[in-house]
């Protein structure tokens, strides 16, 4: 079995390899892997893999490989003679609007820094013989290491194709779109594990299995009632804790199946997908599964959140046209979602009264800070303690370490734990995973299964001084100390101007359809592998380089979540915005200028004790008037930010920041008075009569150009004069409409006293 895996997992790159390296460089290669005689024996993988090649049958294991080769299309000897690069998943995709451009991707290591594709023109950076060197050399010391369990061995194995191989491009016959060499191999690796399983039907079924968690964002949010207090300490803990749950979840899934890891397709968001042998005992399994899960949250955390399973059966042949499965797995989930815990209240066809009692059986105090779970000592109940606990460890922490079984760490189900640690823990048997966190784990001496984990981790903590809004506060009782994470009162207190917040939610638009039908451009076959490049891409954008711009750029920015097609992030009003121009232009760069690609934000301002459920929710607002609000350009809505409850494009909300800065300073210097701004906003609701059908209210026209003739004709009002011009329009657009959240925007820059010499 083991070898079987590694083999199919190989046989792409062995082909790759041995196509583009010297011949006495190949055999060097073959010699390391022959040497390898504990996490496998590398001696029985060269077999397989050579009687893959020459087309002989005495293998026992030849036909799960040969037929997961034939089921996914791969076929090596086509473009075996080059490496080819990669072209971005994004060009591929279409919805309303046609796309032609090629964008790919330059031969370079992994990293949130790579995944940016350039012009298909543009002049490669990296000797691709160079950079197979390396890859090879990595290879090589792993093949030669004699101190790993296969797990280890595995993990590493699949962590070094990723960080070389996601670039390398391989075709298919089934599509003419190129997918990663590290994505064939991957799916490769699950397909023959799956078909070589012992579960594995005559048939030939196959289940593919989608896990969602719901009720996230209001158990996230629900801690935050109570206003300030230490909530920046549990947000992120909250957050974090959450798509560790769904990892493990996903992680028991494949355990129970007997299955490694790699069978987990795709994973991002708190959603995942596994592929699974067997067809109807297999579906039946997932209900026992799913039963013990909503036993579990209910227990636990009294139906708060809960983890859907739904699964659907699948043939070979589907893998290759996987936008209707998609369709109709994600029915099935939406349909179990509405009736979520159902096997947790139920045993057989009876409703199980004892669940019920949950609630009623825990007496006693209710915790201080979320009021709703039992104490279980001191003042707060095992959750809230839990997130004090990790939030202060979240902050340094580099690495994750999921156990099992375990009694360290964070329980989570059944024997399963994860811990938050800042350096590599040393080896345990239980250790069956390990992250290293924004930063690759290729080449390491240690003997984990670690892999490469890009994460969006960051929040502000106090520097080796403490927090300076603490320190000059007189009566500050319980200052926040050098490395703890800041309160949000003393991250407000850092921003320009207004000592505000400001909330920004965003996501990608339509991704639903982008990710079910986006790739079936011209009736093309989709396959599963594309799909979960697509996935993948996505994530590392908003996991990995989100984390890198905030740590970096915007370090008053705390990160509730950030990862799959979305995120959530609370700073200092000033730096949010520009934060949110920025990552707008980079998701251009980063689906290379597909207009199919966009992505909506909600901004929102509050003080910073307001409680952060319900400013959540009205940057969720926010958002959907973003997505909802129709553009003279696009009727729909969507690719445009809502800020002061005014949605606008991207390019308007860039000349509306500038423009709020500019009558920021006006107004500071007196140059433009309140009285003024008063009487625009008169004129501007004349002009709102007007476009409602009375032209009494063209009134505006005259009024306003007797106002700029009386109040504003000296040398020295000129610019006011002109900018105040600029109302005395009738254009569609005008720019009345978006004047009131104007002057709001412009209310926050304007008590900054260097106010003209901060870089925009
Ligand atoms: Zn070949
Ligand atoms: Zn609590
Ligand atoms: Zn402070």
């Amino acid at each position: 079995m083991k070898e079987t895996i590694v083999a199919s997992y190989y046989y792409l790159l062995y082909h790759t390899l041995r196509h583009s390296l010297a011949a006495s460089d190949f055999e060097a290669h073959m010699e390391c892997m022959r040497q390898q005689q504990k996490a496998v024996q590398g001696e029985k993988v060269l077999q397989i893999l050579e009687q893959l090649q020459q087309g002989r049958e005495d293998q026992a294991s030849l036909p799960s490989i040969r037929k997961a080769l034939d089921i996914l299309g791969i076929m090596p000897e086509n473009d075996a003679d080059s490496l080819r690069r990669l072209s971005s998943v994004f060009c591929y995709i279409e919805l309303e609007q046609r796309y032609e451009r090629q964008a790919v991707y330059d031969f370079a290591e992994l990293s949130e820094r790579a995944i940016f594709p350039k012009e298909e023109q543009a002049e490669l950076s990296a000797d691709p013989q160079a950079y197979v060197q390396k890859f090879v050399s990595s290879l090589n010391r792993l093949w030669k290491r004699e101190d790993l369990s296969f797990e280890a061995f595995f993990a590493k194995l699949k962590n070094t194709v990723e960080h070389y191989a996601w670039c390398i491009a391989s075709g298919s016959k089934s599509s003419h779109q190129y997918v990663p060499v590290s994505e064939q191999c991957s799916m490769l690796g699950a397909l023959a594990a799956a078909l070589s399983s012992e579960r594995m039907e005559d048939s030939g079924r196959m289940t593919l299995v989608v896990g969602d968690l719901s009720g996230i964002q209001r158990y996230i949010f629900d801690i935050a009632q109570t206003g300030a207090g230490s909530v920046a300490k549990r947000l992120r803990a909250r957050s974090f804790f959450l798509s560790a749950l769904s990892d493990i979840i996903s992680h028991r899934i494949v355990h129970r199946f007997g299955l490694p890891l790699s069978n987990i397709v795709m994973s991002s968001g708190g959603k995942f997908y596994i592929l699974l042998p067997g067809g109807t005992a297999t579906l039946q399994e997932l209900e026992r599964l799913q039963k013990e899960l909503d036993h579990w949250f209910l227990e636990q955390y009294h139906g708060e959140i809960a983890c859907n399973l739904a699964g659907e059966v699948i043939v070979a042949d589907d893998l290759t046209h996987m936008d209707k499965i998609m369709e109709r797995l994600n029915l099935t989930l939406r349909q179990r979602k509405m009736n979520p815990l159902l096997q947790g209240l139920t045993t057989g066809e009876c409703w199980d009264t004892n669940n019920w009692l949950v609630q009623q059986q825990e007496t006693g105090r209710r915790c201080s800070v979320c009021k709703k779970f039992a104490v279980d000592e001191g003042e707060l109940c095992k959750h809230c303690r839990f997130d004090e606990e990790m939030g202060q460890r979240l902050v340094r922490a580099r690495y994750f370490v999921y156990r099992y079984p375990s009694q360290r760490g964070l329980p989570v189900v059944d024997g399963y734990s994860v811990e938050a640690v800042e350096s590599p823990p040393a080896y345990e048997d239980s250790i069956y995973l390990v992250y290293r966190l924004n930063s690759p784990a290729v080449d390491t001496d240690d003997r984990l299964p670690m892999v490469t984990k890009y994460a969006a981790n960051y929040i502000p903590v106090a520097d080796e001084n403490g927090c300076p809004h603490c320190l000059a506060k007189d009566d500050a009782h319980d200052p926040v100390r050098p490395g703890a994470p800041l309160q949000f009162e003393c991250i407000a207190e850092s921003a320009i101007g207004a000592k505000q917040l400001a909330y920004l939610k965003a996501d990608v638009d339509y991704l639903g359809s982008v990710f079910v039908f986006g790739l079936n451009r011209d009736g093309q076959a989709v396959q599963l592998q594309q799909i979960a490049v697509l996935s993948k891409m996505l994530d590392l954008f908003f996991s990995g380089w989100v984390h890198r711009i905030i740590s970096e750029k915007y370090r008053r920015v705390y990160t509730v979540f950030s990862g799959g097609d979305d995120l959530l992030l609370i700073g200092a009003w000033d730096e949010i915005v520009h934060l949110a121009q920025e990552l707008h232009l980079r998701f251009r760069e980063f689906v290379g200028d597909n207009p199919n690609l966009t992505l909506s934000a909600g901004i929102t301002f509050c003080k910073s004790h307001q409680p952060v459920a319900r400013q959540a929710a009205v940057a969720e607002e926010e958002l959907d008037r973003a997505k909802e609000s129709p553009s003279r350009t696009r009727p729909e809505g969507r690719n445009q930010v809502s800020v002061l409850q005014q949605a606008m494009n991207w390019e308007q909300f860039a000349e509306f920041c500038e423009e709020a800065k500019r009558l920021a300073v006006m107004w500071e210097q007196k140059q433009v008075t309140s009285a003024f701004l008063y009487r625009l906003l008169d004129y501007a609701e004349m002009y709102r009569t007007y476009e409602a059908g009375d032209t009494q209210g063209l009134r505006f026209y005259p009024k306003l150009s007797y106002d700029i003739a009386r109040n504003l004709s000296d040398e020295k009002d000129k610019e006011v004069r002109i900018w105040a011009q600029r109302f005395l329009t009738i254009q569609e657009d005008h720019p009345f409409l978006t004047l009131r959240p104007l002057i709001q925007m412009s209310r926050l820059y304007r008590l900054n006293d260097v106010i003209g010499k901060e870089e925009m």
